[in-house]
């Protein structure tokens, strides 16, 4: 049984032909899936019975199941989203003013291996598939009631859950190509983000197949820190890194880079670090969003205290780079950057496994 969920456009046409089905009515299906959030053939109305028939023989619309639902305290909602084997991975939905943003994972565990990262700390499973990423779109789309041509409520995605998007790179550009059809959920290039570590082929090959919002995790201003912190910046260093960024920005739907910047109580927070960061960005168009550090058990680190995270900013600020400070939210039900692998318990699955025991979750 093939999932249509795992199709973008062009994948779902191609596979309606062979089925000698013709390509408007993929583009039926299409809508129907991602438009109005229908899984059911039979609730298809326009597409004809011989067809729906058809369709039921051959393929199923199966999103991945959503395990639990979490409201926190400040309004972000935390679904984790079932991927086999009792295991899952986890999307964030963050209600603010003018905007409803989804956090959503592409990998299950994530091999980099960043030092501060509780993902990475649990080593690498599996790559997610495209029914798996668009899923949980798809899902939160339905649990927030957005379907059926309702307001939007959802109406950016940032990929900055658990997960190297870059290192999942067909299915992220599957999902991402779903996000942007005006068939399927229609948002704008310059609301959807992608996150990276800094995988400089994938961020050129990004740059040609679908350039959306870019955001990149800096988190030291040389490579002598970056290389502790990031282990990727060992193949990738900082000036590779920043000549792919301005690379990016010829075609970017955005005239800067994100650069995101997770704060360490004495690692990488000085006036100093500032200032190195100033010199290393100076030819790089960018924004900083500066993410106090969010502990979780068995890391060695500390967040940046409040001050220090605000000095921190202006210095940036002061040299003319636009800078925010992230909210923590979430950090109630474990949903906040960074801790998006729940609260695992036995530290040798953990170190082995790399996907989390839905179990072992803190509930
Ligand atoms: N793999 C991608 C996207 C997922 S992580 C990436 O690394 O960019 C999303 C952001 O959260 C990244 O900037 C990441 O470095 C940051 N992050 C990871 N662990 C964190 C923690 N414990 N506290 C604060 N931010 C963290
Ligand atoms: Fe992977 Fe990103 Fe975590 Fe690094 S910060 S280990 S790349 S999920």
């Amino acid at each position: 049984m093939q999932n249509l969920l795992d199709f973008d456009a062009d994948g779902l046409t191609a596979w309606f032909a062979e089925q000698g089905e013709k390509p408007f009515r993929a583009r039926q299906v299409l809508r129907w899936m991602h438009r109005s959030g229908v899984a059911d053939f039979d609730a298809m109305t326009d597409i004809a019975k011989s067809l729906r028939e058809k369709l039921k023989a051959r393929a199923v619309v199966a999103p991945p199941t959503v395990v639990s639902d979490k409201l926190s305290d400040d309004g972000a909602r935390k679904f984790l989203i079932g991927v086999g084997s009792g295991n899952a991975v986890e999307t964030v939905f963050i209600p603010e003013d003018d905007r409803g943003t989804l956090c959503i994972s592409t990998q299950a565990g994530c091999a980099l291996d960043c030092a501060f990262c509780s993902t990475g700390k649990q080593g690498f499973n599996r790559n997610l598939t495209v029914a798996e990423i668009i899923g949980q779109l798809w899902q939160a789309n339905n649990a927030l009631g957005a379907v059926h041509g309702d307001e939007r409520v959802i109406s950016n995605v940032v990929m900055m859950g658990m997960g190297e998007p870059l290192a999942n790179y067909d299915n992220t550009i599957a999902a991402l190509r779903l996000m942007l059809d005006d068939h399927a959920y229609g948002l704008s290039r310059r609301r959807v983000t992608v996150s990276t570590s800094g995988i400089v082929p994938a961020i050129d090959r990004l740059r040609e197949d679908c350039p959306v919002a870019l955001a990149v995790s800096l988190h030291a201003p040389n490579d002598a820190l970056r290389d502790e912190l990031v282990p990727i910046n060992q193949k990738y260093p900082l000036k590779s890194l920043m000549a792919a960024c301005l690379r990016y920005l010829e075609k970017a739907p955005r005239d800067f880079i994100t650069f995101e910047y997770t704060m360490m109580a004495g690692i990488n927070d000085s006036d100093a670090h500032a200032r190195e960061l100033l010199a290393l960005v100076r030819h790089v168009p960018c924004k900083f969003n500066l993410i106090p550090f969010n502990p979780f058990p068995g890391s060695p680190f500390r967040r940046s205290p409040a001050d220090r995270v605000r000095r921190f900013g202006e210095i940036l600020i002061q040299a003319g780079i636009v800078t925010t400070t992230r909210k923590t939210r979430g950090d109630d039900i474990d949903a906040a950057c960074g801790q998006l692998a729940g609260q695992v318990r036995d530290k040798t699955r953990r170190t082995a496994g790399g996907v989390i025991p839905i179990q072992e979750l803190r509930s």
